[in-house]
């Protein structure tokens, strides 16, 4: 299959069927976490859109030039409409712009696609704006959304666009794919699994990153200085964490996500419950936290953590988030 795109096997059969020139329409909404794989299952559909030599009905072949073109995100009929560098919505000029171009006949090929990834950060007018090009579709021209969840758009454009939701893979699955595809050990895949949260794209962003695993243990390593601290170090901690270098929100998504992990193994210790622990490096810290806490606080802990994870997505203050967080944990006496 050249489409080649770990899970979401539904939301692939749809859109090679709408790939076929009787069945395309004029909007898609594509819904899902960020890491999921929105934007790589957008190009995908536009490479079916396009190719001009596709093995078979829906697929395409990766190597024609518009297949290269899409891959590069350098098609001439595939606009890309993002929120602008250190901008934090999606504003109504770019909106207009793109309706302009929009309305042209497309250069090479039978559409003129326009993609606008992570369309809830569009703002109200930005949003009616596009609400024009919905109702009244120039011909040949096909629009892409993405968007964390339906519910973040307006009904008024939800409800006109064809919607394909992605959801996370089960860890599990995702680890046995990752194990077969990518030659990891099972530990290995799982952790990886489960550090991603079940998305897709995160796990192979990680699976990218040579120095992963040396950031994911000095994650641990964090964590275990940061539960022997005060509040004032623990505030000290994130205001130096500010001062890195990077993006915030994805040191912040990583660091998290890696705590999370300790924190469920902390859970398995106080349930006993035989499960085998991912960490088995920090297995003593693991075992004395049990050992101090309540399995309701554990449960609380690992809560919070989650929500916090959820609260990134949704593009709360990163640094509050993590304050908060980190001032809820216990302190731990060594
Ligand atoms: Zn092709």
């Amino acid at each position: 299959m050249s489409w080649n795109i770990l899970g979401h096997e539904r939301a692939i059969q749809f859109l090679q069927i709408h790939s076929q020139p009787e069945n395309v329409r004029h909007a898609y909404l594509i819904t899902g976490a960020e890491g999921v794989g929105r934007e790589t299952l957008a190009l995908a559909f536009v490479k079916a859109l396009n190719c001009i030599n596709p093995p078979s009905k829906g697929d395409f072949c990766g190597v024609c030039q518009p297949c290269r073109q899409i891959e590069a995100q350098a098609f001439p009929d595939l606009a890309i409409l993002r929120v602008a560098e250190g901008a934090r919505e999606l504003k109504i000029e770019q909106i207009r712009a793109m309706q302009q171009s929009l309305a042209l006949a497309p250069y090479q090929s039978k559409y003129r696609v326009v993609l606008i990834p992570d369309f809830q950060r569009a703002t109200l007018g930005a949003s009616n704006a596009l609400l024009k090009s919905l109702e009244e579709p120039p011909a040949r021209a096909i629009l892409i959304l993405t968007a964390d969840a339906r519910e973040s758009l307006l009904e008024t454009i939800a409800s006109r666009c064809e919607l394909v939701r992605l959801r996370p893979m089960r860890i599990g699955d995702l680890a046995k794919e990752l194990q077969e595809r990518h030659e990891l050990s099972e530990v290995e895949s799982r952790k990886l699994a489960q550090l991603a949260g079940g998305r897709v794209g995160t796990a192979m962003h990680y699976l990218r990153d040579e120095d992963l695993l040396e950031k994911y243990h000095n994650a641990l390593d964090q964590l275990d200085e940061i539960l022997n601290l005060n509040l004032r170090g623990r505030l000290k901690y994130v205001e130096n964490l500010q001062r890195a270098k990077g993006q915030a929100r994805e040191n912040y998504g990583f660091l998290i996500a890696t705590w999370l992990t300790f924190w469920r193994d902390v859970l398995i210790c106080s349930e006993a419950s035989g499960v085998p622990l991912v960490n088995l490096a920090m297995e003593d810290l693991t075992r004395r936290t049990a050992a101090g806490l309540s399995l309701q606080r554990v449960a609380s802990i690992l809560k919070r953590h989650e929500e916090a994870l959820t609260m990134l997505d949704q593009y709360v203050n990163p640094r509050l988030i993590l304050e908060n967080l980190l001032l809820d944990l216990p302190r731990l006496e060594s």
